[in-house]
């Protein structure tokens, strides 16, 4: 039977950067998720998918017709060292469909066994980190930022050996590509510049295409993944989302979130909130997240150089690096000003802002800093006051002072733009309540759902609370609880493990 209607570029085009390998057959496959939207989508037949067949393909038993499973090469910088060559431990790429929307997408499994690239590890995974993968990047996604999806999560029927025995699982991956920052810098600290220029070329046709025909296009392309970088990190500052290990190779070029581990949701706001286990130096704290993005691009900047120089003689050297330098040093331009964007509209806000609404804004992020309110229910609380209803704001935050100071201020912006006949005509509220969500998948939530899965073999916690995170926006009743945030102390000692 057919499954998937795979055309794999990767695969033909660049030998040099893959190892082919296959996924290793496991016990029992049994699925246990199904992202049935994402695989009508894809152009996939979900009710063909939804079945043992299908756990089979997932859980990487079966190789479905026409894939050519390959784990890719890549270095990358952790916790800012060079390792020269990580590659797919643990993953494999299947290949790639064209989607109902005629985008290309890879089909990866994460957690189907060893690789050349395995180093030390197992090449498998667990159910928990998979189902959390699952989870958040469902969240991520709803809330209309880019990121890598998840088809699929399928039970293996076999143990992998962590601090404990844990269910084994494997996650079935949707990406624009899996090319990362740490693609490019493998070929170039081997030197392998042709192999590089193979890759630079893919990636342009891949996500840029328009810049095939430019004379500078490996310039363009850093252009390119900074300007996509500046607009992700922008929305997930916005959101409250902490990526947790923004290591070059958990960076893609394609602009889409990818690599679900440490991360998780802020609660109480402090813009140093770390939650990884091992970032004891808090490196990829909150508030790090564009720094880390515009150092990171910088090391793509360094990868591309060899490209990007017309020769290597001195002069041409010290052209490239000035000609690179304007765009690492333009990304905190865009980023802020991305940022700033997502910030007004959040404010119920449409002008064009200034000074003005920077300081508004800043001072409302001091104001949740200093009284540790949630993060995301305090913007949804704002757009309740923004139609009159102040009580749950006020019951959110303490200092009723400084709130009072702070929502003059902003009723006469809000006022001033009304007045001017700027913005959209649908009631301010209603605007922000499509900005400012009400649930996101909460960390105590995902643990317990997580918990439930993997130790107990019940799904129901997970179901639900997939369901409720898949509405964000939405004010039902029935999905109040989702929106709870943890107590203050449970946030506080809240500590998330990369998925290995
Ligand atoms: P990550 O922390 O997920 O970004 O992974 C960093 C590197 O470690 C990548 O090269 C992964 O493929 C590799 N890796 C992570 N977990 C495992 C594992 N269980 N077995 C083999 N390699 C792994
Ligand atoms: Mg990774």
């Amino acid at each position: 039977m057919t499954t998937f209607v795979f055309d794999n570029t990767f695969a033909r085009e660049l030998p040099q950067a893959y190892v082919s390998q296959s996924p290793a057959p496991v016990r029992s496959p049994r699925l246990l998720f199904f992202n049935r939207a994402l695989a009508d989508e894809l152009g996939l037949d979900p009710a063909a998918l939804d079945s043992p067949e299908g756990a089979a393909i997932f859980a990487g038993s079966q190789i479905p017709d026409g894939a050519q499973p390959l784990a890719q090469a890549y270095a990358g910088h952790q916790f800012g060292g060079f390792s020269p060559q990580l590659g797919d431990g643990r993953a494999l790429l299947l290949g790639e469909v064209i989607d109902r929307q005629g985008v290309r997408r890879d089909i990866a499994l994460k957690g189907s066994g060893r690789t050349p690239f395995s180093r030390g590890g197992d090449g498998k995974a667990a159910v928990g980190p998979m189902l959390r993968e699952a989870l958040v990047s469902e969240s991520v996604h709803a809330l209309g930022i880019p990121t890598t999806r998840a088809l699929a999560v399928a039970a293996t029927g076999e143990s992998v050996l962590r601090d404990r025995r844990l269910p084994g699982a494997v996650l079935t991956r949707v990406a624009a590509s899996h090319l990362r920052v740490g693609t490019l810098q493998f070929f170039a600290a081997q030197r392998r510049l042709d192999v590089l220029r193979q890759v630079a070329d893919y990636a342009i046709a891949r996500h840029d295409p328009a810049l095939a025909s430019e004379p500078d296009r490996y310039l363009a392309l850093l252009r390119a993944v900074a300007r996509r970088q500046a607009s992700l990190i922008a929305q997930w500052m916005n959101v409250g989302f902490l990526h947790g290990v923004m290591n070059t190779d958990n960076m893609t070029l394609s602009g889409e979130t990818i690599d679900y581990g440490p991360c998780a949701f802020i609660e109480a706001y402090d813009p140093r909130a770390v939650f990884s286990s091992i970032d004891t130096a808090g490196r990829y704290a909150f508030a790090n997240q564009p720094l880390i993005a515009r150092w990171n691009l910088a090391r793509l900047a360094e990868a591309l150089l060899p490209l990007i120089a017309e020769s290597d003689d001195e002069a041409a050297i010290r052209r490239a690096v000035d000609d690179v330098m304007v765009v690492i040093d333009a990304f905190p331009g865009w980023y802020d000003a991305q940022w700033r964007d997502g910030q007004r509209a959040k404010l119920g806000l449409a002008g064009p802002g200034g000074a003005e609404t920077a300081a508004l804004a800043d001072d409302w992020l001091a104001l949740l800093h200093a009284n540790a309110v949630d993060f995301t229910l305090a913007w949804r609380a704002l757009s309740a006051a923004a139609g009159g209803d102040e009580a749950p704001l006020r019951a959110r935050v303490g200092d009723t002072q400084t709130l009072d100071a702070w929502l003059v201020r902003w009723r006469r912006a809000c006022a001033a733009e009304d007045a001017a006949g700027i913005g959209d005509p649908a009631p301010r509220a209603q605007r922000m309540r499509t900005v400012n969500p009400l649930i996101i998948a909460r960390n105590q939530q995902v643990e317990r759902a997580l918990a439930a899965a993997s130790d107990d073999d019940d799904l129901g916690p997970f179901d639900r609370l997939m369901a409720a995170v898949r509405r964000p926006f939405d004010d039902d009743p029935a999905l109040a609880s989702f929106a709870e945030p943890a107590a203050a102390d449970v946030t506080a000692r809240y500590q998330t493990f990369c998925g290995t």
